[in-house]
């Protein structure tokens, strides 16, 4: 008997040892493993999600940049708009203007006033629109003809020089040969000086406004008016 009860005690004992490794084997293993897992997990997944953010924030970043450099871009139409401003201008040209004397370098200002009568506002406008279209041109036509035969005179806009004159006018100087008075012409155009250039140059056609071409000769009474002498070949046409 006291064998079996020994070898009973073993038998208990054994068992219980096993019981409680076998609880505690499994048991630290199981939450260890458990838990390392969920945190192994969380541990790698915040180090790839950090480092993801970082591509995505640079793509995004690029992306605004681009945002940011496509605007500029998207601006050339007001290539566009050009013809409209250059049409503006054409159809109001302003109403005043300061003009300087070549020959006395005095500067006379042109410009509406509120207590002006209606007929000196008409009268302001007419000069400051002469001033605006056609001065600047008819100093480069005539400056283009060779020789000194031909000159252009704008002194009347000069309160200075012309202290008498009212309707100041662009006028056209032609010496002629044989002639110790110059011809003097007022009221020449643009159009005008283009016509004198062209016959003293020879040509056998005018080109007009927008280039519109004529035979030269269409215009010999005019021509012969601007020089103040029978045109050549005017009594061909
Ligand atoms: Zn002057």
């Amino acid at each position: 008997m006291p064998y079996l009860l020994a070898a009973f005690v073993v038998l208990v004992l054994i068992a219980i040892l096993q019981g409680c490794n076998g609880k505690g084997k499994p048991s630290p293993d199981a939450p260890d493993d458990k838990k390392p897992a969920p945190a192994t997990k969380d541990a790698k997944s915040p180090d790839r999600k950090p480092a993801e953010p970082k591509a995505s924030r640079a793509a995004a970043d690029d992306k605004a940049a681009q945002q940011r450099q496509t605007p500029p871009r998207a601006d050339p139409p007001p290539k566009k708009r050009a013809p409209m401003a250059c049409c503006y201008e054409m159809a109001a040209p302003p109403t005043t203007f300061e003009y300087v004397c070549p020959t006395c370098g005095g500067k006379t200002l042109y410009a509406l006033s509120a207590d002006a009568s209606e007929a000196q506002r008409s009268s302001v406008r007419e000069i400051t629109l002469t001033l605006h279209v056609e001065l600047e041109t008819c100093r480069r036509t005539v400056a283009a003809i060779p020789g000194s035969r031909v000159e252009l005179d704008d002194s009347q806009f000069c309160r200075n020089c012309s202290p008498g004159v009212v309707n100041p006018q662009l006028v056209l100087v032609v010496r002629r040969p044989g002639s110790a008075e110059p011809h003097r012409f007022a009221g020449v155009t643009t159009e005008d000086v283009q016509l004198v250039r062209e016959y003293l140059a020879g040509s056998a056609k005018h080109v007009g406004e927008h280039g519109y071409e004529t035979p030269l000769m269409q215009h010999a009474q005019r021509i012969e008016q601007l020089l103040g002498a029978k045109v050549d070949g005017a009594t061909a046409k």
